[in-house]
């Protein structure tokens, strides 16, 4: 399977061809943990997610890594404003440490109830200030540094190439165009390695370094760690589009500094999750979390799927409607799938007819194009809905289709066919409807009901579980 994507770095979609063959190193900006992520920031994760099943489909053997920013993140992307996590700690009275493990352990709840694979190395900026140091050092050495007012800073004007990816306006660079607080800076552009406590002196977190005692600055952590553990030459770096113009350029002004040569081959971003026409972020205050949508009645895998259901390059709008839609749909996945089950067993691919075949090939072609998730969800419905197509097969295909979708389609043989009436079924699902149509006086009843029939059923994020009483 030929993958191809859009790279943000020359803004065309490409062959995806790895610096190694069958190999792929990836490497995707995460959460900075000063709160709870909201679905916005998971939809970027669910993007991500798909790229790298997508790529082990294809046959690669990809090493996943994402940081965890707990230090070092302000509150404008810039150099303004006051570290995310120490403003959090005073305002929840807590240390910074607390915050950073408490919204660490929030986020990776998060990612697995959404089906999102743990990456293959996860790395806390905390863990690795040598390295940022040492990084820092080599820009230093290689001239692309000054200091002022106690801080490091790069020198956007030593690095030629400074704002390719993101196709910067150099004119508009030279000029220094964009307002800034910071006075210390020769460019307004140029941005900080390390802080000294000469800029934050309540900082909590310090560490001891050749500019003084402080904390470095957000973007080095990313280039110093995904170095670090895929080399300083790798294939895939992604994140959101809000990171094109600061963060990755940044990040490439100190990668390539650094190295003086290309350092990521593949630029893939996600676009918005959008409220109301704006971006989704926590600093509006205007946010909602996958424990809001629980609330609702919405699983993480409605959700999941409600993303895949737009190009991840398209801007998705929220609203309650589009969100129902997508629940609706994935659950109807879900009730076919364990209809099947109580059918057959999944066919052995060999034995694949040509029909069924056919729609792996329409979803994979999907796929292999830019991730194109919107038809790749056609191609299975359409596979569950072709009369001719024995429900082995469909089985088959469908879970094949599924190592890339990642929903929650009840893989598990389900215990229920074989054990309990059709009726008893009917109910457990009926209660189900009423609970999705807020109608909780009667799916209670039915819960009774189910209860003096000797089942007992339980409402979990995956969706309804029962089990018989003993
Ligand atoms: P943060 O934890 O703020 O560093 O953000 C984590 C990730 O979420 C980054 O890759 C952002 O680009 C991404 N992100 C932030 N807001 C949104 C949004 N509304 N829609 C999609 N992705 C977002
Ligand atoms: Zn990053």
């Amino acid at each position: 399977m030929v993958v191809q994507l859009f790279n943000t770095d020359g803004r065309t979609i490409q062959e995806f061809k790895p610096l190694v063959p069958g190999r792929v190193g990836m490497y995707t900006c995460g959460p900075t943990v000063y709160n709870f992520s909201h679905i916005g920031n998971l939809r970027t994760y669910i993007f991500e997610d798909l790229l790298r099943r997508a790529l082990e489909y294809a046959g690669y053997d990809v090493t996943h890594v994402m940081n965890v920013t707990d230090v070092g993140h302000l509150t404008d992307d810039g150099d303004s404003g006051e570290d995310k996590i120490v403003k959090s700690a005073r305002e929840r009275g807590r240390s910074v440490w607390e915050i950073a493990e408490m919204y660490t352990a929030a986020f990776f709840r998060d990612i697995e109830l959404l089906g999102i694979e743990r990456p293959t190395v996860v790395c806390r900026a905390t863990d690795h200030i040598p390295e940022m140091i040492a990084l820092a050092g080599r820009l230093e050495e290689r001239g692309l540094t000054y200091r002022a007012g106690g801080n490091l800073y790069y020198d956007i004007s030593r690095f030629p190439e400074y704002g390719r990816m993101a196709l910067l306006d150099r004119q508009e660079l030279q000029a220094g165009a964009r307002v800034e607080i910071d006075a210390n800076k020769r460019n307004p552009r140029d941005f900080a390695l390390w802080f000294t406590s000469s800029k934050f002196e309540h900082q909590a977190m310090q560490w001891d370094s050749p500019w003084g005692r402080g904390y470095p600055g957000w973007h080095l952590e990313c280039s110093a760690m995904s170095m670090k553990y895929l080399g300083e030459r790798f294939d895939i770096h992604c994140g959101g589009v809000d990171h094109i113009p600061v963060h990755h350029t940044n990040e490439i002004a100190q990668s390539e500094g650094a190295t003086g040569a290309k350092w990521v081959s593949y630029w893939i971003h996600g676009e918005f999750l959008l409220l109301d026409r704006a971006k989704m972020a926590r600093s509006s205050g205007r946010f909602v979390t996958l424990s809001d949508l629980a609330e609702r009645g919405v699983e993480p895998a409605d959700y999941r799927y409600f993303c895949l259901g737009a190009h991840y390059r398209s801007q998705l709008q929220f609203s309650d409607e589009a969100l129902e839609a997508a629940r609706n749909a994935r659950r109807g996945l879900a009730e076919r799938m364990s209809r099947l089950r109580e059918e057959a067993e999944p066919a052995a691919s060999e034995g694949l007819s040509e029909r069924s075949r056919g729609y792996l090939d329409e979803f994979r072609g999907a796929i292999a194009l830019d991730l194109g998730s919107p038809r790749a969800l056609s191609a299975l419905w359409g596979l569950l809905k072709d009369s001719g197509v024995r429900a082995g097969e469909k089985l088959a295909a469908a879970f094949e289709m599924n190592r890339v979708l990642g929903l929650d389609l009840s893989e598990e043989p389900a215990e229920s066919a074989s054990e309990v009436d059709q009726g008893t079924l009917d109910l457990v699902r009926e209660r189900e409807r009423s609970r999705k149509e807020g109608d909780y006086a009667r799916a209670d009843a039915i819960r009774e009901r189910l209860r003096s029939q000797g089942i007992a059923v339980e409402d979990t994020p995956q969706g309804t579980k029962w089990s018989r009483v003993k």
